[in-house]
């Protein structure tokens, strides 16, 4: 009898291979790129008389002795001989298998890190197999992973790849003669070289990169980075934009709203103001990231660009990452454009549903020609009738897929309006980002080759340096003290709480019981609390009545983190500014010094029930009390985490170096810096095929 055929079904994954696709391990290519994050030599053995403390070593000999220890921890303790000396085999976690293969007698092979101690050599947790084994002939590579996926599968796999993958040389051999590595093997020796070396090199020179092989993949990883930064450039300035040229003449809203502003414009300020409206002339969408330190002043220049937007007639939206900071933003620009004549909406996810509707109005007619809002901006429903210019705060607080929605806000409306030539695709907003978090050069010449930067490097005038102070939490007393004195001069202080990230309701409790504790400590001030679960409306008064100047003191959690602005506050204390990261507690302190009056930062430490506090921690405190420079807390912020974390706090998802370091490696950086243009201009079809090789699918990703 015939069974009838059965449609194919596509095999589900299994956990190893489902694991394979988290860690992005989907083509061959992808397997063969994914490299050892070290080695282990098995291809040797070593007597016990030689070993040192530390030492990985693999060893053979005869069991002496076996016994369960009972006493404490349960722990099987294992003496091994091998005619040179002995040592003590300890497992804490053992099944009856291993302690048969470990029997008195028995020769077996144990391999793991050697320790000292009272009991003489000792290993803990070895690998143990039978002695007389076969030995590796090459260095057995230990992969990155992640849980459900054995090294023994992903080394199989990583086999697999590299058999399949397609390797030929994409780097024109003269430009790699410019880095001394035109001699290496190609591709395909160098990657299976670096995945089973040879045991005769230098573990070292692996280990830390230098080996030229390790130089060869590096300086390709950086070339496919700038390459595709520079596509992007390249493709961007295919796009069109509408000109926001400035009328001349004294008249312009942006000539009218600097002869309103209380204060002149630094030169920092105008230089950079500069550089914005002609990249705004073009037709060309502006790319630019404006960084500058907290308070440099970046919210009048985005009101001037704003201003030559609206003068050119078209639509200007300002998106900022926290309802808070859109608020203020809000208030700020109506303060100065509304006298101006000047249509200002806002759109905020708590916002009334009446309310909401009317803005929403308001935008897609064109009446408003200034959005302020959060994310709610880049909501389906908001339709712009004729948006031109996209200012996004903060930045580093918005994930790619957030910049380009804001982008793609263009409606088709506009792409009617009169551009300068025909475009092949839709016309694209000019776009301002901005950031106080400033990017160290060398990270921006290798994450932001696409990006055009403008930098203020200047203060407003008349600000008071902050003064900060690292305080252990026991003189919390005398900080609750100095804060009297402060309030009796009329000054404002805030007290940011702890951040506990894997539990809200404790940083809750927390600010809470500060909050108390001020409260009662300071009769007949008002000590106001937010949080960050608290609903919008309560939060809106808590902050007007600080920013008001009818409350003393403000108690919050993190979420006055980003840009808010009461020039009167004078003092900022953060509890336990040990698990604050660098930048945070730099953007903290920047609440204050905004006015002419000192302002100081306390940094309350607690160590916890440890002696003292860890390495990092005191790092990044010495670091703030030592800088009040954005500048120079970027550059130790870097030191103390390294790029890939440094990166990656601020761009989730997106490029990522995985074995080059920008800073160790900058010859390389120079080097692939150097050559991108030439590569693609001259051998357009390698650059495509290498970038695709080192980038894939996530090349399109990162053009955003
Ligand atoms: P940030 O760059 O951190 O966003 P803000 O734009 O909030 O800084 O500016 C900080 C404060 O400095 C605000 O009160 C702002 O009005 C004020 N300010 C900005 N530019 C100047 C200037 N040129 N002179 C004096 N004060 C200024
Ligand atoms: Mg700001």
């Amino acid at each position: 009898m015939s069974t009838a055929p059965t449609p194919p079904v596509a095999k589900p994954l299994t956990g190893p291979q489902k694991a394979l696709r988290k860690l992005g391990l989907n083509r061959p290519i992808d397997l063969a790129l994914h490299l050892p994050l070290r080695y282990e030599d098995e291809t040797q053995l070593v007597k016990l008389h030689q070993v040192r403390e530390g030492d990985v070593a693999q060893v053979e000999g005869r069991v002496t002795h076996a016994e369960v220890k009972l006493g404490g921890q349960r722990q099987l303790m294992v003496t091994l001989d091998d005619g040179t000396g002995t040592c003590l085999l300890r497992f804490f976690t053992f099944y009856p298998a291993l302690q048969k293969t470990l029997a008195v007698g028995s020769q077996v092979r144990v391999r793991g890190e050697i320790r000292g101690g009272f009991a003489g050599l000792t290993l803990m947790h070895p690998v143990v197999k039978p002695a007389g084994g076969e030995l590796a002939t090459a260095l057995t590579p230990v992969y990155p992973s992640v849980a459900g996926l054995p090294q023994s599968y992903l080394r199989r796999a990583v086999q697999a790849g590299l058999a399949r993958a397609e390797l030929s040389d994409t780097v024109p051999v003269h430009f790699l003669e410019e880095i001394g590595l035109q001699r290496l093997w190609n591709m395909r020796k160098v990657l299976s070289f670096l995945h089973t070396p040879t045991p005769d090199v230098a573990l070292a020179a692996l280990q830390d990169h230098t080996h030229p092989a390790w130089q060869r993949l590096k300086a390709e990883e950086l070339l496919a980075q700038q390459l595709s930064q520079l596509q992007a450039r390249r493709a961007r300035a295919l796009l069109r934009a509408p000109r926001l040229a400035q009328a001349p003449g004294s008249q312009t809203l942006a000539s009218r709203l600097l002869a309103a502003l209380p204060f002149g414009l630094t030169q920092a300020q105008v230089r950079v103001v500069a550089e914005i409206t002609q990249d705004m002339a073009r037709p060309v969408p502006m790319h630019r990231l404006l960084q500058g330190d907290v308070g440099a002043g970046k919210t009048v220049v985005a009101a001037l660009a704003a201003a030559v937007c609206m003068d050119a007639g078209w639509q200007c939206a300002l998106m900022a990452p926290t309802e808070i900071l859109a608020t203020q933003h809000f208030a700020k620009l109506v303060g100065w454009l509304h006298p101006l004549g000047i249509t200002v909406a806002w759109l905020t996810g708590s916002q009334k549903a009446r309310e909401r509707r009317e803005m929403l109005a308001l935008i897609a007619s064109g009446q408003a020609q200034l959005v302020v809002g959060t994310h709610a901006l880049i909501q389906d429903k908001v339709q712009f009738k004729h948006l031109a210019l996209a200012i996004i705060d903060e930045q580093h607080r918005f994930g790619v897929a957030q910049r380009l929605a804001l982008r793609s806000k263009m409606s088709e409306d506009a792409s009617a309006m009169n551009l300068e030539s025909e475009p092949a695709t839709g016309p694209e907003p000019h776009l301002l980002m901005m950031t106080a978090t400033p990017i160290p050069r060398t990270l921006a010449m290798s994450y932001y080759a696409d990006l055009d930067v403008s930098t203020l490097d200047e203060l407003p005038p008349g600000r008071t340096p902050i003064i900060t102070k690292v305080i252990h939490e026991a003189r919390r007393d005398e900080v609750i003290a100095r804060i009297s004195s402060q309030l009796a001069q009329g000054r404002q202080i805030y007290w940011v709480c702890p951040l506990i990230e894997e539990s809200e309701a404790l940083d809750l409790t927390n600010a809470t019981e500060t909050h108390a504790q001020l409260s009662a400590a300071l009769p007949g001030v008002m000590v106001g609390l937010l949080h960050s679960r608290m609903p919008m409306a309560e939060k809106k008064t808590v902050m007007s009545l600080f920013t008001g100047g009818q409350m003393g003191v403000l108690v919050s959690t993190t979420v006055i983190e980003v840009g808010v602005d009461v020039p009167n506050a004078s003092l900022m204390v953060i509890e336990h500014a040990e698990r604050f990261g660098l930048s945070q507690l730099h953007q903290l302190r920047g609440r204050v010094g905004r006015g002419a009056a000192a302002s100081a930062c306390v940094l309350l430490y607690s160590t916890g029930d440890a002696p003292r506090l860890g390495e990092t921690a005191r790092a990044r405190l010495r670091a703030m009390a030592e800088s009040n420079d954005g500048f120079e807390i970027a550059r130790r912020d870097l030191e103390i985490r390294g790029p890939g974390e440094f990166m990656g706090a601020r761009q989730s998802g997106d490029a990522m170096l995985r074995f080059a370091d920008v800073a160790e490696d900058a010859a390389l950086l120079d080097w692939a810096r150097r050559l991108a243009p030439l590569m693609l201009d001259q051998y357009p079809a390698l650059a495509e095929q290498h970038v695709q090789r080192w980038l894939g699918s996530k090349a399109e990703f990162l053009k955003a």
